[in-house]
């Protein structure tokens, strides 16, 4: 921040340059979007040339118009109820993660933890939905709260989330994925306003690792679908408990 009376230095070289293009395009107009002002503000710039070699510059201040179309973005990529992201705001999340990881020629390997909360119907149809309601809502701020920001917390449907760790291993995945487990066993609902009587809940879990493995790419999907099999087998061997597993090897825990 510069103080009051100081000069606030314009960098107008980006300016120069689109005024260079115009004179190079032979066109005599030249635009330039989305350019940061000093300010922070962003401004979409139009120039045209006049007659006798003098040039009109008009900015459109688009600040507004930005943030706007960015809580449309959040909007269309997040679940209302538990500010989870959905199935699209995850996938493009991820191929944002591993695009950035690319760019620093860094290997893009994750780990992942999908998990389905144990007999939620039950609280549905004891406490009725909005205690249920409450119950997604805790579980996803307990994910959040849990995780670092570059992981990713996302619901998958109804009583279905799962969370994609960057670069984590499948030691860290098992561990993490404990951790996860023992804080959803210690979430307490109340089952109404006045109570002191909690709902709790427990939930299966099926964690693999996936992307650049020793001689193969798990891709998304194939790591999804192998997580999604132990979380299935976490439930058929009785429920709360992890289940790991590797996309294409067997017998892997
Ligand atoms: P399991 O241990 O086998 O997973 O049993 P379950 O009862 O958890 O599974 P089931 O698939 O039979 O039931 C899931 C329930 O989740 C049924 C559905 O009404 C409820 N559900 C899905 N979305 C929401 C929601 O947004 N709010 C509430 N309150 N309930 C939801
Ligand atoms: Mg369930
Ligand atoms: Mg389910």
């Amino acid at each position: 921040m510069k103080g009051e009376g100081e000069d606030q230095s314009f960098d107008i070289s980006a300016l120069h340059e689109c005024c260079a293009k115009m004179k190079l395009n032979g066109h005599g107009h030249a635009t330039l979007d989305e350019m940061q002002t000093p300010s922070g503000r962003l401004a979409d710039i139009r120039m045209n040339m006049m007659e006798g070699g003098g040039v009109m510059v008009s900015a459109t201040d688009i600040t507004d118009h930005k943030r706007k179309e960015q809580m449309l973005d959040n909007l269309a990529s997040t679940d209302p109820l538990t500010r989870a992201l959905n199935r699209r705001g995850f996938e493009s999340a991820v191929s944002r993660l591993r695009e950035i990881r690319h760019l620093k020629d860094k290997s893009w390997v994750f780990g992942l933890i999908v998990l389905d909360l144990d007999h939620f119907k039950h609280v549905n149809d004891t406490y009725g939905h909005a205690v249920g309601d409450r119950v997604l809502e805790r579980v996803a701020e307990t994910l959040r709260q849990a995780l670092r920001d570059d992981d990713l917390v996302v619901r998958l449907g109804g009583e279905e989330f799962a969370v994609l760790l960057p670069s984590a291993t499948a030691a860290v995945t098992k561990r993490i994925g404990e951790r996860l487990a023992n804080m959803i066993r210690a979430i307490e609902v109340p089952i109404d306003k006045q109570s002191k009587q909690f709902v709790t809940i427990t939930a299966s879990f099926g964690a693999t690792v996936g992307g650049e493995a020793r001689q193969s790419f798990i891709e998304l999907a194939d790591a999804m679908k192998a997580a999604d099999e132990a979380m299935y087998e976490a439930k058929q061997g009785g429920r709360d408990q992890m289940i790991f597993k590797i996309h294409g090897r067997e017998g892997d825990s």
